[in-house]
């Protein structure tokens, strides 16, 4: 049930992994507990580049993913709360 724009196709969060370091404030302001922060996934570390993949390893390899991003109603509070900017609001379906 994620919120439609005005065009009908629902706004989802994308996390930019070369970016997030895994501080969590997306999972604290989220209320529909969109988030979790883990350890990422071989196939996403693969994908980043050298500094990227640096800087994961310096935190401890963690970062955001959406299991319930249908659940979100683009209510924004994440985007403002990232700290690295590292989320984004995009149209899916
Ligand atoms: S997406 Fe942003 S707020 Fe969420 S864990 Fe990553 S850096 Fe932190
Ligand atoms: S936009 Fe709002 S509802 Fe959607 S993931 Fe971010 S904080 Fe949660």
């Amino acid at each position: 049930m994620s919120a439609p724009d005005c065009s009908g196709k629902p706004l989802r969060p994308v996390v930019n992994r070369s970016k997030c370091e895994g501080k969590r404030d997306c999972v604290e302001v989220c209320p529909y507990d969109v988030f979790e922060v883990r350890r990422i996934d071989d196939a996403d570390f693969a994908k980043l580049g050298l500094l990227a993949k640096l800087k994961s390893v310096a935190h401890g390899r963690k970062t955001a993913y959406t299991p319930k991003a249908d659940a979100c109603l683009a209510c924004g509070l994440c985007v403002t709360a990232c700290p690295e900017k590292a989320i984004t609001l995009v149209f899916s379906g």
